[in-house]
């Protein structure tokens, strides 16, 4: 999991687990918003592996809203740059 990411009531750095291992919160919404990310960039790759690039496009961007990562990032701008390309060429 992302190092990054802290418990939202003690700021303890988050473990993957859906109570904080610190305060107990409830990190199940936390979890389900990291999941729903991973599962769109996921949907992005396989999206560029079927030329699809205006989808993987929206799907790498609508990951990078809900959890914004350096690799979603990079995922991001390659996915605009396919997308810009295959509007430009036809
Ligand atoms: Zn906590």
């Amino acid at each position: 999991m992302d190092s990054a990411l802290r418990c939202p009531v003690c700021r303890a750095g988050f473990r993957g687990t859906t109570r904080c291992s610190r305060c107990g919160a409830d990190l199940t919404r936390l979890m389900t918003l990291l999941v729903t990310a991973r599962h769109y960039r996921n949907k992005a790759r396989k999206a560029i592996c079927l030329r699809k690039f205006e989808e993987a496009r929206a799907l790498s961007t609508s990951a990078q809203k809900i959890h914004a990562t350096q690799a979603g990032k990079r995922l991001c701008l390659l996915t605009s740059w396919l997308a810009y390309r295959q509007r430009a060429l036809g």
